[in-house]
């Protein structure tokens, strides 16, 4: 199972510093570590996959493994420099044990975005593999672990390059992430959003099959799962050979026996059109949830964006989806201080937030990524002034939640058992489980002992941050 930067070992605790070395049965020991979205998770587990099926020994601990992959982010600017600050680190943890230094490699956006100058300089890695090449990884880290490449050979280390029939499937018995497995459903993008770096990491948007993803859903089901989330960076766009849209593909997905829950990630307003809203709306399995990054409230914006959709569009699919999604909730993404935004481009983001109402919103000063369009424009919102406007938008999505939660109060939702909180914070009142609700909203009970994937009625009394607070219906 891949490892999250947040779970890693402290190594001041003395027990770690003589750490069993790894293992010497001649196939290398590999830890991943994965940073970024939901398509990086389920790349690092299809990584996991291909790896353990070729005999290497997947560990939890990167101490612990002769090899250390990363894989990466490159949407902003601070992902890639904290992968900079990681390598360092890691070969610095190494230094203050006996063991030998391991194999880095770097995988996912970053390694497609840089290729070979990750091999460059004090903090350069080892090996770097491209979103695409992931099939190549277990004969190069076998080369790599019996020293048979040779350190110069920086062609045979960087595999990069997009290949539009490779499609990975991860396994789906290791996980799944909050009780609902990811299966992607394409990779790239064909839209030009002018500040995003992930057309030209992940290149071109390449459908998988609605077979192969039909029997990757079947196959979980078979396995227990009873939800799957479908993945991309623009699932809506999906068009299998310009004859199957999401709608349609969605209908086909639900027609599976046993499986009770769909859920998607991420859809454009664009693609957002009402024939999916009545197919969503129609549809008990599909889950009232859209999560469709807005990113700015003002038209002049979103025009050199180059989002293809105006404000006005944007909230007559929001007034639609109401019409016809019983329940449905919304989440999104928002960039602050594009090059050029005004205080009134401004007003007008916060004006979306205050009519559109989400559960959720993720929100992101501009951050300027090297090669893509909007990087030729000048970046001319002082970043004092991006921290403000943040800040702002932040608070009006607070006072915006905090108005809908209140609501809330009183009334009797259904949710899935998900897990234990992450909080466990009443004990006096035991154990805390985390719910969560067909429309995307967490819910946490106290005390009993309940089953992953079990249906729960709570009646709510109150909210905290995000969550819900509930108490058990019988
Ligand atoms: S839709 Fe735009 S923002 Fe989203 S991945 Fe594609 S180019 Fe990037």
């Amino acid at each position: 199972m891949a490892t999250f930067q947040g779970d890693l070992p402290d190594l001041t605790q003395p027990d770690l510093a003589q750490t069993k070395p790894p293992k010497g049965n001649g196939l290398a020991s590999v830890y991943i570590e994965t940073y970024g979205c939901q398509m990086n998770v389920y790349d690092s587990q299809a990584i996991n996959g291909l790896l353990e099926d070729a005999g290497f020994d997947i560990v939890q601990h990167d101490l612990e493994a002769d090899v250390i992959l990363l894989n990466t982010c490159s949407v902003r600017d601070l992902a890639e420099h904290k992968i900079f600050s990681r390598v360092g680190d890691l070969r610095h943890r190494r230094t203050k044990t006996e063991l030998p230094q391991p194999v880095i490699g770097v995988c996912g956006c970053m390694a497609e975005r840089m290729g070979k100058d990750l091999r460059k300089g004090q903090r350069r890695v080892d090996l770097v593999v491209g979103v695409d090449n992931y099939d190549t990884l277990p004969d190069l880290l076998g080369k790599l672990t019996a020293k048979t490449i040779s350190p110069h050979a920086h062609d045979e280390r960087t595999v990069t390059g997009h290949r539009s029939d490779a499609h990975y499937v991860a396994p789906p018995s290791l996980y799944p992430v909050n009780n609902s497995h990811l299966v992607t459903i394409h990779k790239g993008c064909d839209y030009k959003c002018t500040y995003c770096i992930v057309p030209y990491t992940r290149g071109p948007q390449s459908e998988k099959s609605p077979e192969a993803i039909v029997a990757e859903i079947a196959g979980i089901v078979a396995g227990g799962g009873t939800e799957v989330t479908l993945l991309g960076q623009n699932v809506t766009a999906y068009n299998w050979q310009q004859d199957m849209d999401f709608a349609k593909l969605i209908e086909e997905v639900a027609e599976i026996d046993g499986l009770e829950r769909i859920r998607f990630l991420t859809g454009h307003p664009t693609d957002m059109h009402p024939h999916l809203m009545d197919t969503i709306g129609r549809l008990d399995k599909v889950c009232p949830w859209l999560h469709v990054p807005v990113q700015s409230g003002s038209d002049r914006v979103l025009r050199r964006m180059k989002r293809l959709y105006n404000s006005t569009g944007y909230l007559e699919m929001v007034e639609y989806a109401h019409k016809v999604i019983p329940d449905v909730t919304f989440s999104t993404d928002f960039i602050v201080g594009f090059p050029g935004e005004t205080e009134a481009d401004f007003q007008d983001t916060l004006e979306m937030a205050r009519k559109v109402k989400y559960d959720q919103a993720f929100c992101f000063k501009y951050s300027e990524r090297p090669g893509v369009p909007a990087a030729k424009l000048d970046d001319d919102v002082p970043d004092e002034e991006k921290k403000r406007r943040l800040a702002e938008l932040l608070a009006v999505q607070e006072e915006t939640w905090n108005a809908a939660a209140t609501a809330c109060v009183g009334q009797v939702w259904t949710g899935v058992v998900e897990g234990p909180a992450r909080h466990q914070d009443q004990r006096d009142k035991g154990p805390s489980w985390r719910l969560r609700t067909a429309n995307n909203r967490k819910i946490i009970v106290h005390g009993g002992d309940f089953e992953v994937g079990a249906e729960f009625t709570a009646r709510i009394n109150g909210y905290k941050n995000t969550s819900f607070l509930g108490e058990i219906q019988d």
